[in-house]
């Protein structure tokens, strides 16, 4: 387990809970990140078996080592469960959000290499990965994918939350009485603890160190998932260079924004508007959150701004301790 996304993962989200229960309780290191699974009552089987569903989507669908680089490198293959299901549920998701969350941007992450290779890339190299980097340049027909033009996926902005949607189903198919299932920045908290009472999720002070956390939220049944620029980047020449692109300009998106959390009953939509959101920055994303339904979002502004959405407000507790001025937006 690499300890810097182990750390990472401590300092994400703190999910605080009730301890010494009779519980299943386990971490594995799996997508990039740490997955931490817990369940209640004990159910080490389940637990085996959700492990193994996370390997499995793994494979199906890193661009770095799984099916989804395999159909890259060839311009195209079959589609199987995992892959099939996020590409098509991609393609809505870019649509809905007017192209800010795109599953075809992977020849311009790979050319960035955020967190590996850490160069910035040459204008004329860039502006290449960027003319390839189209929907247009991806079909779907009978079960499988074709890529034109050098077009290649990448589905990193989505992978974990769609998992957590699969593993929630697991869930629910078992009669899991109360589960936290976390997966680097995405938390799915489920039904109830052993006392009746429902879970506190804490969220991560961008500003802060690791182990900082803004305000926490008391919810159930409900995904909690953040993006920020705090989680993957390197810094040259006094300017940070981190892991969301803009797909307008290929480059990390200049947001005023910092962190942008999303709290909704669907991982994989929760998963593609955090990204998506971050891009837009704070007028666009509110905009959006009037215009679309279904999801609550807490905003952390560069200008140390929070802002609640009037549906995740009555549930927040902010960590007056931080600093930050709290808002809430309403409809
Ligand atoms: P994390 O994976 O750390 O939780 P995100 O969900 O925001 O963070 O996903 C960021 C990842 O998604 C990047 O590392 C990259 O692989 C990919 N990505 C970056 N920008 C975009 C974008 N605008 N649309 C779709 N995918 C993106
Ligand atoms: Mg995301």
């Amino acid at each position: 387990m690499k300890t810097k996304n182990f750390l990472l993962f401590l300092a994400l989200l703190c999910v605080l809970c009730a301890c010494g229960e009779n519980k299943s309780l386990r971490s594995i290191y799996v997508m990039d990140s740490v997955a931490t699974l817990q369940i209640y009552p004990q159910n080490e089987e389940l637990v085996d078996e959700m492990c193994g569903k996370l390997y499995e989507i793994d494979r199906e669908l890193s661009a770095y080592d799984g099916d989804i680089k395999n159909i890259n490198d060839s311009s195209g293959g079959e589609l199987k469960v995992h892959s099939g299901h996020l590409l098509n549920g991609s393609l809505v998701l870019s649509e809905k959000t007017g192209g800010a969350f795109s599953p075809v941007l992977g020849t311009v992450i790979e050319l960035w290499g955020i967190g590996e290779k850490n160069a910035v890339p040459k204008q004329d190299e860039l502006a290449r990965a960027m003319s390839t980097s189209k929907l247009e340049n991806v079909e779907i027909a009978d079960g499988c994918v074709s890529l034109k033009n050098g077009v290649r996926l990448n589905f990193g902005a989505v992978a974990k939350g769609y998992a957590s949607e699969v593993l929630r189903e697991m869930l629910v198919k078992n009669g899991v009485s109360g589960a936290v299932i976390s997966l680097g920045g995405n938390v799915y908290v489920h039904g109830r603890k052993p006392d009746g009472s429902g879970w506190n999720v804490a969220l991560r002070d961008p500003q802060g160190s690791p182990n900082d956390w803004f305000g926490s939220m008391h919810l159930t049944d409900r995904f909690v998932i953040s993006s920020g620029d705090y989680e993957r980047y390197f810094e040259k020449d006094g300017k940070r260079f981190h892991h969301i692109i803009d797909p307008e300009t290929g480059s990390p998106a200049e947001s005023d924004l910092t962190s942008v959390t999303v709290i909704c009953e669907d991982g994989l939509l929760g998963d593609a508007y955090s990204t998506a959101l971050y891009v837009m920055g704070r007028d666009a994303a509110l905009s959006f959150w009037r215009k679309e339904h279904g999801f609550e979002l807490v905003l952390v502004g560069r200008d140390g701004r929070v802002t609640l959405t009037e549906g995740i407000a009555g549930s927040f507790i902010p960590n007056e301790s931080r600093g930050y001025i709290y808002e809430v937006e309403n409809r």
